[in-house]
């Protein structure tokens, strides 16, 4: 089960729109963790698109917030009632926050991270839900100092195969955390951004293009994540 996700992170909208074009582009599936109103994430093709939530609890670790991780739940299920999938910003969370979100009736969660290993398996939590784990992701890819040159997971195989790319990196086609750290103070002028876009070394959005690519000239079937996680509930029941 081969599948792509990405964390939105605030990305403005000019930097969605430009990662979801990519993906219109090759017609390949991916689950999309919000994390605020994107009227291009609401008008998005959702033959294509899954939307899911990506709260950001973080505030609260820092002791400097008067929100609950209730109330961050509930203003993100808001903008996104569709949403059966979570997976949180800097993949923060603890048992009560499960409860919560099976309290709220969501379907699965993709926060355990096992970066580059195989024999992943969705499974059913205690409270029914069902965590699917994934095994890429682009800045921990750079923080591991790879080459953007290959991913380092066959994506041609049985194996559960999930990455998880951030728009913004997409955008600038970031290969360190440099290039990341100069751009950020720009995050609300994509033009400028641009200025920022590596064309040196491969990066995050060549990778994902040879990714794509390669989906395609192998008729690889993509999946989004609410239906491997329904898969895994069918397969529980048999
Ligand atoms: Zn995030």
């Amino acid at each position: 089960m081969l599948a792509f996700t990405c964390d939105i992170d605030w990305a403005p909208e000019e930097v969605i729109a430009d990662t979801l074009n990519i993906f219109e582009i090759f017609g390949v599936k991916c689950t999309l963790f919000s994390t605020h109103h994107s009227l291009e994430l609401t008008k998005s093709n959702r033959k294509l698109f899954e939307i899911g939530i990506h709260p950001n609890f973080h505030p609260l670790l820092r002791g400097n917030s008067n929100t609950s991780y209730e109330d961050i739940l509930d203003e993100i299920l808001d903008i996104h009632p569709e949403a059966v999938g979570v997976r949180t910003h800097t993949m923060m969370q603890s048992v009560a926050i499960l409860q919560k979100f099976s309290d709220k009736k969501l379907l699965y969660e993709a926060n355990t991270f096992m970066p580059y290993q195989y024999g992943l398996k969705a499974f059913k939590l205690w409270n029914n839900m069902v965590r699917i784990p994934f095994n890429w992701e682009d800045d921990v890819h750079w923080a591991y100092g790879y080459s953007f040159e290959d991913a380092r997971m066959e994506i041609d195989t049985d194996e559960l195969v999930i990455f998880d790319f951030h728009p913004i990196h997409i955008y600038l086609n970031t290969e360190n955390k440099y290039r990341y750290n100069e751009a950020k103070n720009y995050l609300s002028d994509p033009k400028k951004l641009l200025e920022y876009r590596n064309s040196e070394v491969p990066g995050t959005r060549d990778l994902l293009m040879n990714l794509l690519k390669r989906c395609n000239e192998k008729e690889l079937t993509t999946h989004k994540l609410k239906d491997i996680a329904y898969t895994c509930l069918a397969e529980g029941l048999m």
